[in-house]
Parts: structure tokens; C-alpha cells; sequence
């Protein structure tokens, strides 16, 4: 598809990085210390702090700093002093518990305020902040209470009868439970949230805090295995910042909302740090995905920078119509996606239905923070996850035993590597020192992403590792064959895997969920392997394709292609508790 350009004219407000070339060569992480923290050199302060105290002193007090949308229609206004008073608070609450530094505070809340506090109080404290997705069954939550060592757990009164009460014993370490909606402590243990933070005071000394402590711990989303527990610093604010200047591109009268769950690190690290280090007003909405609200809440509330990922993006292009003569979305400037390949045809979509193209940025839960992306100031190649962010060394390698050899020429498929030492780098997997230090090799931090970088420094993803198909000698992304299906006008969604077989080592099989006003016949299956043979020449085009309802997603909303493949295998299900499911 075709290279959508931008010309720096038509810009509202000028993006921070107006040039690409000449910003990487301008900048440096000790810059950006010295813009956020005030010195250059310095390593003692705390991310929470930064966050909200930071604007204390300055007009931003009164500024709003996070708008809180209930499921039925409630508005809670925060300025930065209200959560700089709030996070002291629940700051005190934990002191008062004897929680000690580095000692882990989990949340189980859904999108409300107490888990906004909890998390800048926990920090506060010197304590480590770990957010569960509200809708996680007894046994993932288990999991994670107990292989994050979990101290104190702030959640609801529904949730611990139903969730938590029968856990307990397995959970030997874990001290005190908080209930964000009960008036009354239910025992010794089991405390009201609403008395304790009543009671404790808006002020509170935070200890000092050097910049390489343990801040957050964050399980990963368990899409190709296990979830992994992910330990980051509160020097991890730094590429926040970073990030939010360059990617996101905020300015003082931004309004930003940005979709993800705090239970996925993008809901932590874009949906409560990085809009709040800027001082920039921070949209949380309670309720769940619904189109029509979604579209709304960005016409009410004038929203300037959106951040949401490709599976709701899918889901709003299953709409037809088009929504920007629907809905006033003037006040919109920048859209952004993570988390999962952002096919070529939704970046499109964005241009027609939203007026601007959908920026594709890539990260995971281990690099803390965005590190590829588009730039609002910056060409988009649609289906490219864009060029790494200044400061961000990033490099397609191949490995071979414990050396690993950057790829120079463009257009070669290789791993996706980072050069380490990124502020927001991982540094360590809670309880798995091996595998953590089998992500490093020499200077390179190894993804498990397979990539290619063209000629001019974009980014082209290919696959994760795990998910490449090898036909007939040739390697297959799924990635490429899911985004042609999905130029075909019947296809919504797509997701692709190899089948074993005796002739070609795997054949390519696609899952394809169809747009509402299409059913599935055997003329439309005949007409879909047709049309990826045009797309994608015969050696890569699926040579089975199956209909579905939906494909099996995790939680934050990726599809899980190694299920896909059990299930067509009949092998082993392995751990399911990222899957999303009904209720
Ligand atoms: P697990 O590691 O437990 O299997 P996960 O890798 O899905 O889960 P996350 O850290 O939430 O957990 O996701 C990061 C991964 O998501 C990346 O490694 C990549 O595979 C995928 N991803 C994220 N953003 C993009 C993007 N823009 N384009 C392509 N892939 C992306
Ligand atoms: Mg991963």
C-alpha cells in the first residue's frame, strides 16, 4: 500500500519530532532527566512523585489531571492536587500496614479511581505496584498473588467472595486485603478501603528513592505460553516521558485516552504514567469496548491523542458507515495503536473513517515502554510499525549459539534486537534469572520477535518466532497472510497457523471470522483461497481456510495462534488463563 505522506504545514500544533533524522541525533536520555527531574545526573526520584507532585507547583495544581467516566454515565474530576492528596493517602494507608519497600501491592479492580490512588500510593511508598485484570478467574490470579509475592491486595467486596476468600490458604504471605466498596473491615484482615483512607493523612514523606528500584511488576500477556512477570524501575519513567513526548506527542492542552486495561502494562505505562509526567489530562473509562460509547467519549471530551489497539480497531471497521460524519471528532489529531500487528488495511481505514492514518508503534511488557513507531510529523507506510524512537537502538539479528551478528542490508528477515541499557528495560523476570539472561546476548536484548528494517529504517514486523510457518523452504508470517485476507470485502478478522505435513513441512491454514453482512458457503471459501493466491503467489497463500465466530483471543486482545493450532492438532490446550472468555 501506499506511503501516506505527511507535510509538516498541515499540522495544528507542531509535533515535538518534527524531523526524524534530526531528532535521534539531538537527543539524549540525559536531556530528557534533566527536563523531567531537573538535573542531568541525577538517579533519586520516584515516578510517582514525578507524575503528580511534580505539577504541584506550578498552575498545573489545579489542572485537571485524570476524568474518571463511570458505567452509568458518572464524571469524577481529579486535579493533580486531588491525586497528589489521594496518593498520599493511599500512600499512608499501606505505611499504616507496615507494607515496606519493595514489598508488592496487587490491585483486582476494574477501571476505577481507588486503582489510579493505589497505584501512585504504592509507588509512593517505595512499595511495588502489580495491577490484575478485573476479569481473571480464582486460578489465574493465584498464580500471580503467589509467584509475585503479593503483600496486600486492593479489590472488591464481589471479587474477594467470589475470587480471592477460597484462596487463602495458598496464599500464606499475603497479609491484609483491601475492599474499595465496603463501609466496614470484614475481619482483622479484611479491611474497608473507605475507612483506612479516610483515616490516614494527605500528606506523606516519600522515603527516597533511588531510580533502580523496583517500582512495578507486570505479568506479560501469555500469548505464546505462561505469562512471565516482567520487574521495572521507577527509572522507567524516563522513557515514559521520552515516549510521550516523541510518540504521543503531548502538548499542555492535550486530552488523552488511551483504551488499554492497567492489567496490561500499555494500561500502566500510557494509561496512568505517561499522560501524568506531562501534565496532560487523562480520560479512564470505566465501561467496556461499545462503539457507539467509544465514539461519543471522544467527541464529549475533545479527545486529542488516542491510544488503542488493533483489535478494537478491527472491531469499529466491522461497522460500516463512517464515523467522523456520524460524530464531531474534530478535536482529534493523533491515533495510535499497540499491541499486535496493525494490518496495512485498518491504517487505511483510519485516513477514511477517523481522518487521519492509525500509528502503528511496537513494544512489549519487557521493554516498559514504546520503541518503534510512527510519528505524527513522520511518513506512514502502512503495515510498518514504524522507526525506533530516539534513544533506541534497534537492529535485526541473527543469532547463532551465543553470538549474535546484526543484519546490515536492508529487506533481510532477522530477530527484532534492542541495544540494552533503555531506561525502561526490564531488568529481571520475578523468580527466572535464566530466562532473563536469555534475552540478553552480548549488548543485544533479543525480542522473540522476528522483523525486517527497508532500506529507508522502517520497521517491518514479520512474526513472533514461535508463530513462523515453514512451507516448502519458505518462512511464513501469519502476519502478512492475515493482512491480505483482510482486504478482502467479506473478511473482518483473520488468524493464521501452520499444519504439519508430511509433503511441505507445514501447510498454511487460515481462520477467518467474516463482517456481519456475509455468511460463510463454500463459494465464499473458494473465492477467499483464490484471492490470497492472487495476493500472496501460491508458495504462501493458505491453502485451507476454516470459518469461525471469533478466534481465541487473550485478554488484552491478541490472538492466540498457538491455540488456534492445538485445537486444530487436538494437542494440549497448555495455560489458558489469558484466554479470553465470556463473563
Ligand atoms: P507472552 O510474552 O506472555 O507470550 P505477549 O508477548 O503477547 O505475551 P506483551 O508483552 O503484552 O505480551 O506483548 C508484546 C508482544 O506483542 C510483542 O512481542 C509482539 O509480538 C506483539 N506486538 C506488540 N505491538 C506490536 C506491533 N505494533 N506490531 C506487531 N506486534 C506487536
Ligand atoms: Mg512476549
Amino acid at each position: 500500500m501506499e506511503t501516506i505522506h505527511k507535510a509538516t504545514t498541515t499540522f495544528r500544533i507542531r509535533p515535538h519530532l518534527a524531523e526524524y533524522d534530526a531528532s535521534r541525533v539531538a537527543f539524549s536520555w540525559d536531556e530528557i532527566r534533566k527536563e523531567l527531574t531537573g538535573s542531568s545526573a541525577s538517579k533519586y526520584w520516584n515516578l510517582a512523585q514525578l507524575a503528580v507532585d511534580r505539577h504541584l507547583a506550578s498552575t498545573g495544581r489545579s489542572k485537571l489531571a485524570l476524568r474518571w467516566l463511570g458505567k452509568d454515565s458518572q464524571v469524577r474530576d481529579f486535579t493533580f492536587a486531588d491525586l497528589a492528596a489521594a496518593s498520599n493517602r493511599a500512600a499512608n494507608v499501606l505505611r499504616t500496614l507496615g507494607v515496606g519497600k519493595g514489598e508488592r501491592v496487587f490491585s483486582l479492580l476494574g477501571r476505577v479511581p481507588e486503582l489510579y490512588f493505589t497505584a501512585l500510593g504504592a509507588l509512593k511508598n517505595t512499595s511495588v505496584f502489580c495491577p490484575l485484570f478485573s476479569q481473571f478467574g480464582p486460578e489465574p490470579i493465584w498464580q500471580r498473588l503467589h509467584r509475585g509475592d503479593a503483600k496486600v491486595l486492593v479489590t472488591n467486596v464481589a471479587a474477594y467472595e467470589k475470587k480471592i476468600a477460597g484462596l487463602l490458604d495458598r496464599l500464606p504471605q499475603l497479609n491484609k486485603i483491601l475492599l474499595v466498596d465496603s463501609a466496614d473491615d470484614l475481619s482483622q484482615n479484611v479491611l474497608s478501603w473507605p475507612k483506612a483512607f479516610a483515616a490516614a493523612n494527605e500528606i506523606f514523606d516519600v522515603p527516597a528513592t533511588s531510580s533502580d528500584d523496583m517500582a512495578l511488576l507486570h505479568f506479560t500477556s501469555g500469548t505464546t505460553g505462561m505469562p512471565k512477570g516482567a520487574i521495572h524501575v521507577h527509572e522507567a519513567a524516563l522513557t515514559h516521558y521520552a515516549t510521550g513526548k516523541y510518540v504521543l506527542d503531548f502538548h499542555s492542552d492535550d486530552v488523552f485516552w488511551c483504551t488499554a486495561d492497567p492489567g496490561w502494562v500499555t494500561g500502566t505505562s500510557y494509561g496512568i504514567f505517561a499522560p501524568l509526567l506531562h501534565g496532560v489530562t487523562n480520560i479512564v473509562d470505566e465501561a467496556d469496548f461499545y462503539a457507539a460509547r467509544w465514539y461519543r467519549l471522544l467527541q464529549d471530551q475533545r479527545v486529542t491523542v488516542w491510544y488503542t489497539a488493533p483489535t478494537a480497531v478491527r472491531r469499529l471497521m466491522r461497522i460500516p458507515g463512517r464515523p467522523r460524519e456520524q460524530y464531531d471528532l474534530s478535536a482529534l489529531r493523533l491515533v495510535l495503536s499497540v499491541g499486535e500487528p496493525l494490518n496495512p488495511e485498518a491504517v487505511v481505514w483510519g485516513v477514511e473513517a477517523l481522518g487521519m492514518p492509525i500509528h502503528d508503534n511496537w513494544w512489549q511488557t519487557e521493554t516498559g515502554g514504546i520503541m518503534v513507531a510512527n510519528y505524527a510529523a513522520m511518513d506512514v507506510r502502512p503495515g510498518s510499525m514504524g522507526r525506533p524512537l530516539p534513544g533506541i537502538d534497534a537492529a535485526i539479528v541473527r543469532r547463532s549459539a551465543d553470538v549474535v551478528e546484526v543484519v546490515q542490508e536492508p529487506g533481510v528477515e532477522g530477530e527484532l534486537a534492542l541495544r540494552r541499557g533503555w531506561p525502561s528495560m526490564f531488568r529481571g523476570y520475578l523468580h527466572d534469572e535464566d530466562r532473563y539472561h536469555r534475552c540478553f546476548v552480548g549488548d543485544w536484548y533479543l525480542s522473540g520477535d522476528l522483523a525486517r528494517r527497508d532500506a529507508d529504517g522502517y520497521f517491518w514486523f514479520v512474526g513472533r518466532s514461535d508463530d513462523i510457518i515453514k512451507t516448502s523452504g519458505h518462512m511464513v508470517g501469519p502476519f502478512e497472510v492475515e493482512s491480505a485476507l483482510m482486504e478482502h470485502p467479506a473478511v473482518a478478522e483473520a488468524g493464521v497457523i501452520g499444519k504439519p505435513d508430511p509433503l511441505v513441512g507445514q501447510v498454511v491454514k487460515a481462520f477467518v471470522v467474516l463482517k456481519q453482512s456475509f455468511t460463510p458457503s463454500e463459494t465464499l471459501q473458494f473465492d477467499l483461497l483464490g484471492f490470497g493466491r492472487k495476493r500472496l503467489g501460491p508458495a504462501v497463500a493458505p491453502k485451507e481456510i476454516s470459518f469461525v465466530d471469533n478466534l481465541p483471543k487473550t485478554r488484552s486482545g491478541k490472538v492466540m495462534r498457538r491455540l488456534l493450532k492445538a485445537r486444530e492438532l487436538g494437542l494440549p490446550e497448555g495455560d489458558l488463563s489469558t484466554l479470553e472468555t465470556d463473563g
